[in-house]
């Protein structure tokens, strides 16, 4: 099954898109386009420029091998090999593997270990997104806590292994690997000559190069309330990662209760805080992921605050309320078209 729902950032229609189209029609052939299902969501490419079917692909086999490599939903993969040896060993992994780990580690760091990549265990517990989501039972919460901890994982830089330090800790790269796989499909597109094209994993959307005419694309920002496509507003951008984390995604409803897919590695619960959405704007999509729930899980003013502090970093925050905020550099790109949503100023202390 397409989860459409899962798209959370879309080119503003296929309407637009035709219009483009006819823009540059007259040298240029028709876009080609792949789609399916991939890590576990719903991929597509397209691609503008005249190039050989075989480029979309080699994309998808580049997303394939990455996939193979860090998921845990598959019999093996080298993460699931890393978990396997928990307590235990290292275990030698790829350089994709190894970087993406590596980068995880910088994100917790920066978080104070609000985002956490060792949060596995925890995940597992809720399973949310899944046919076997359960709220588990604060004493399954308070046995599985301990593992969680982004500093017992250790990196062997030279030798690309990686050990987690504790029996039972789990790696999961749900918040990471998706960029990760963008930035990598970007490079096979790029090395085959493709300038234009939008790939979008998941809602993990990369813009290559600019529209036709150097004009930028346009994008639909997920209206976080109306998950079928609605959008609350636009932005435009050439050559950048946009990417969204919100808890409208994935969750369980139990008792009138709504549990999110992203979680607090501190006391084992979706986290609370007033936000819906957050979409990250920057260069690289490994970046825009990692970002998207860090930003998430620190909330409005730390998240903006640590947003602030890094360079060709642009956000998007959206509250329970359906206030939005942004960082400066968005502030004039964000246009609302959605009246429900007020563009708010914060200032930061
Ligand atoms: P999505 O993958 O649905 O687009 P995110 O990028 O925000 O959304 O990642 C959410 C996923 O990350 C969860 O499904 C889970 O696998 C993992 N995760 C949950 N909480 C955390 C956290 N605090 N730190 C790192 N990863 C997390
Ligand atoms: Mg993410």
């Amino acid at each position: 099954m397409f989860k459409y729902k899962k798209i959370l950032f879309y080119i503003i229609s296929t309407i637009s898109l035709i219009f483009l189209l006819s823009g540059c029609m007259k040298n240029k052939s028709e876009p080609i386009a792949k789609e399916g299902l991939f890590l576990g969501t719903y991929c597509k490419i397209t691609v503008f420029d005249n190039v050989s079917r075989d480029v979309l692909d080699k994309a998808f086999d580049r997303v394939n091998q990455i996939e193979n490599k860090m998921t845990i939903n598959k019999p093996t993969s080298e993460i699931i090999s890393v978990n396997s040896k928990s307590g235990l060993d290292y275990v030698k992994v790829s350089p994709d593997t190894f970087y993406v780990v590596n980068t995880a580690k910088h994100y917790a760091e920066l978080s104070q270990g609000k985002f956490d990549v060792t949060i596995g265990p925890i995940v597992k517990l809720w399973n949310i997104g899944t046919d076997k989501a359960r709220v588990p039972s604060p004493k399954e919460i308070q046995d599985k806590l301990p593992l969680v901890n982004y500093k017992n994982m250790i990196l062997n830089e030279k030798e690309n292994k990686i050990m987690l330090k504790q029996k039972g800790m789990l790696i999961d790269l749900g918040a990471i690997a998706k960029g990760y796989a963008g930035d990598e499909v970007k490079k096979v597109l790029e090395a085959n000559g493709v300038k234009h094209a939008i790939i979008n994993l998941g809602g993990n959307i990369l813009a290559i190069g600019s529209k036709d005419n150097n004009k930028n694309w346009k994008l639909g920002v997920q209206d976080p309330f109306n998950t079928r496509g609605e959008y609350l507003g636009t932005i435009e951008v050439s050559n950048k990662a946009v990417v969204t984390s919100g808890v409208y995604e994935r969750f369980l409803e139990e008792d009138g209760k709504k549990y999110h897919h992203i979680l607090s590695p501190k006391n084992g619960y979706p986290i609370e805080n007033s936000i819906v959405s957050v979409t990250i704007v920057t260069d690289k999509s490994i970046d825009a992921d990692a970002l998207s729930t860090t930003v998430f899980a620190l909330g409005l003013n730390d998240g903006l605050k640590l947003v602030d502090s890094l360079k060709n970093t642009e956000a998007i925050l959206v509250t329970k309320d359906k206030d939005v905020y942004t960082t400066s550099g968005m502030k004039d790109n964000l246009k609302i078209t959605n009246s429900q949503f007020k563009l708010k100023n914060l200032s930061l202390k």
